[in-house]
Parts: C-alpha cells; structure tokens; sequence
C-alpha cells in the first residue's frame, strides 16, 4: 500500500490550497491528492459565461493566504489584454484559469500524486489513516486534510420531474447554442441569492426572451457593492469589542443597527468581516441558531454582495420578476407559492433551485461527511450544519462542512487562511 504524510481530500479551491500550503510549509511531505471523480473547480469556477463573474474584488482572490494579490499578479503577467485593475469583479471563469495554472505548477510524483476519484471510507490505525477509495485501492496517510465543498442541492419530496435541484449541473450539461426554452416560456427561480443571479444573467446571455420569475422568501436581491470608505480604526475597535461581548443575537443585530445609523452599512459591515467568526463562536448555541434562523439571509444580502453594474442588469431586464413568497411543492408534484394567508398555483416550465449552499444534506446524504459521522470518526455540530473540529489531531476539516462552528468558511479568503492554519497546527505538533 502507497504510504503519504499527507492525503487531501477533495479537488477543489480548499484542497489545491491546502496542496500548495503543503509544498510551501512542509516541501519534503509526499503528499496524496485525491481530487474526486468530479475533479475540476465546479461549479464556482468553470464551465462558466463571461457574465458570471466573482463576488469578491480580483485584489482579494489569491489563493495564498500570505499573498492575497498573487491572482491579480497572475492575470496581469499571463493576461495583460485582460486589463485587470484592483476592485474589478472580473469573470469566475478566469479565477478557474488561475486555478488550473497553479495546478500546473504542482510537482510531479513521488512528491505529489493526484488521483481523480473519490475516497469512500477512512480508517484509523495506530500510524494515521487508511484511505479506501471508490475502486477499492487503498492508501495510508499519517494525516487527512478533508476539503470536500458541499453537495450538490436536493430536490424537496414529490418534486416534478421539471424540478431542477441542482441547476449548475443542468447549465453545464446545456447544449451549445439555442436554449431547449422557446420565447414564451417561463423560468422559476426558487431563491433570489447569488446563484439565481447568476442563472437569471446566464439565462438572458444565452439568449433565452421568456419570463423569468424569482421568488424568495425576502423577495430581495443581494445588495451591490459600492465605493466605502473603511470604518475609522478607534470606531472598528469599540464595534469589534461591543460585537464580541454582544451575548445575544438581539444584542449583535442591534449593535450593527446603531453603528449603521451612524456610518455606512458597507462599512459596518466590512468592519466586523475579520471577527465574524469570533463573534459567532462567543454566542450560545440557542443565540446561534436564532440568528440563524432570524437574520442569516439579511446578513447574506449585505455580506455577499454583487458588482453594481450586475444589480443593474437584473433591475432593467423588464421580462424579470422578483417577488417574496414561499415555494411548495404539494404531494401530487404540483407547485405552489405561499404568501401571507394566500397560496397560489405556479405554472412554469422549468423550475431552477437556487435555495443555496445544502449544509445540512451534507449530513444525511450518501457522502464521504455523513458517513464519518455515522461511524463515528467525525461528530455533527449540534446546529447540524457540519462537524466539529476532529478530536483527533490528525484529521482535519476545511471549508463548507466547518459551518456551525465556524461562521464564514465558504469563500477563498476563509479557504486559504485555513489551509495554513491546518498546516500550521501539524507543523506545530499536532497530529505529526
Ligand atoms: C456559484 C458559486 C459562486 C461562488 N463565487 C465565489 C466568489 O466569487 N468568491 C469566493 O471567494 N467564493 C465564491 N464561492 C464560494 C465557493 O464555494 C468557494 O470559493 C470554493 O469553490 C469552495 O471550494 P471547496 O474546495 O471548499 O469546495 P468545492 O469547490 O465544492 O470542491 C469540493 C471538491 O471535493 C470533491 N469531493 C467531494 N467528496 C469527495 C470524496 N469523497 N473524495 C474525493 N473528492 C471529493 C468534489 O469532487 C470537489 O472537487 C462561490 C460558490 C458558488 C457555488
């Protein structure tokens, strides 16, 4: 059996980083990458149109945490034609580019073997982890690194057979050219988060005239960015200390609420990004999941916001309808949208949902996460969001299965610094 310092698991953002952290941190460690037969940065970063572009400024994407520029670097040295300047939102496909480009740059075995197919179980034995993969061939590694995103969405009981519960996977599976949707057809997006943005901009760039109708429980786009000045240092320092002690998760809304009277919401925000984590991690449980059930999709809206120029696209495509409402799907597979006392029938011919990140499927379903935590090798959080932290030093959790105890863990900035801090942590001792 092949014999690792470390295997990666998972071929996205959050395992090539922890690859590259690797190399930089510890370059004698034979590494095992396993990438998942899904390999390629799906569904954020490739297979794309040029109108779905990045949500975070080009400035802010490299996927080292010690040089968060190394992305817009890269593109001026690879594309100057491109043009790319600091606060450009420039298109998702090209970050896949950038992607691929520091695989490319990877070194070749014994240092680092790559395997394109998916792990199914992990052992522990008295040196580390044996890895079994999906066509039963074995590995052991004295460390894990567990990179594995989120599933894809599930589809509610008695969906119709036009429901599309995982819509990436339909846009990417589209044919070349026309749209299958004549004119007169309508399109439901369930949800109004970035990724009905994205479908409802790539629906119009591939030429679909029909309707589009957006629902959501807030009936509400994310808000757009716009030039902010940053919060002054003493304000960021009093609001960072107040959010901390905040206790509750009243406590923490009206404590944004005042600062935002006094200053602009942008950079109240931007200023409590770097403690968003500790914040949350002060609250107790049952403040967590209120906030999560009362404030998480307005703090979405504000946190994840989109380039101005897109907001406007979606604001003057008159064939393009936002509404507040809730979806349904009745036990005959008929569709339905709730408001207030009312609840009325949708007809449409295709439905996308774009309901977003699937935290909690990633527990019940069939995946390498929820089968650790039926055997017992990793234990849920109790919000049942993700896991905790391993107690075994030895196995660590990156990314979207880390929301619970960790708040922010979704996007390159969080990914990156996480990468290091693994690496860090084993470097220090643990688990070596
Ligand atoms: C549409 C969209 C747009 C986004 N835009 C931005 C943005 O502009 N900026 C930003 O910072 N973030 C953005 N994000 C957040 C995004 O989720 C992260 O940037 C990033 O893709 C997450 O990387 P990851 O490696 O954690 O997960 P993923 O990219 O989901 O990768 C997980 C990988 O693990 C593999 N895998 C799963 N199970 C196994 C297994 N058992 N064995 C082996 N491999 C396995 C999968 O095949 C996959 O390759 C966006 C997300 C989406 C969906």
């Amino acid at each position: 059996m092949d014999s690792f310092d470390l295997a990666v698991v998972g071929g996205g953002p959050a395992g090539l980083a922890t690859v590259l952290a690797a190399q930089a941190r510890a370059p004698h460690w034979r590494v095992c990458w396993y990438r998942g037969t899904r390999a390629g940065f799906l569904p954020a970063y490739a297979g794309l149109d040029p109108v779905h572009r990045l949500n975070v400024p080009v400035e802010r994407m490299g996927l080292d945490a010690e040089r968060p520029h190394d992305f817009l670097a890269w593109l001026r040295a690879r594309h100057p034609e491109r043009g790319a300047q600091p606060g450009d939102f420039v298109p998702r496909n090209w970050f896949g580019d950038y992607l691929e480009a520091r695989m490319a740059s990877l070194p070749a075995p014994p240092g680092l073997e790559t395997r394109e197919f998916d792990v199914q179980h992990l052992v522990r034995d008295a040196a580390g982890w044996r890895l079994i993969d999906a066509r039963g061939g074995e590995a052991h590694a004295r460390r894990v690194a567990l990179c594995l995103g989120l599933p894809g969405g599930q589809a509610p009981p008695h969906a119709p057979a036009h429901w599309i519960a995982d819509p990436w996977a339909w846009w990417r599976a589209l044919p070349q050219g026309r749209l299958p949707l004549a004119a007169d057809a309508t399109v439901l997006l369930v949800g109004s988060g970035l990724t009905a943005v994205d479908l409802a901009l790539g629906l119009r760039a591939r030429g679909f005239a029909g309707t589009i109708r957006v629902v959501s429980t807030s009936g509400r786009w994310s808000t757009a960015h716009a030039p902010t000045p940053p919060l002054p240092a003493a304000e960021a320092a009093a609001l960072d200390a107040a959010a901390e002690a905040a206790g509750s998760a009243r406590g923490l809304l009206r404590l944004l609420r005042a600062h935002a009277r006094r200053h602009p919401w942008r950079a109240v925000v931007d200023a409590l990004r770097a403690g968003t984590c500790r914040y949350w991690a002060a609250l107790p449980l049952a403040e967590q999941a209120r906030l999560l059930r009362h404030a998480f999709g307005a703090w979405n809206r504000h946190r994840h916001r989109m380039a101005p120029d897109v907001l406007a696209a979606l604001e003057a495509d008159a064939g393009l309808r936002l509404e507040r409402g809730r979806i349904l799907v009745d036990a005959d597979g008929r569709i339905h949208c709730r408001r207030g006392d009312a609840t009325l029938p949708v007809e449409a011919t295709l439905v996308l949902d774009c309901r977003g990140p699937a935290f909690r499927a990633a527990l019940s379903g069939d995946g390498l996460l929820a089968r650790l935590v039926r055997e017992g090798v990793l234990d849920a959080h109790p919000l049942g969001t993700g896991v905790r932290r391993p107690a075994d030093a030895s196995l660590a959790v990156l990314g979207a299965a880390r929301f619970g105890e960790a708040f922010e863990t979704l996007a390159i900035p969080e990914l990156r610094q996480q990468a290091v801090d693994v690496l860090r942590d084993w470097q220090g001792g643990a688990g070596a």
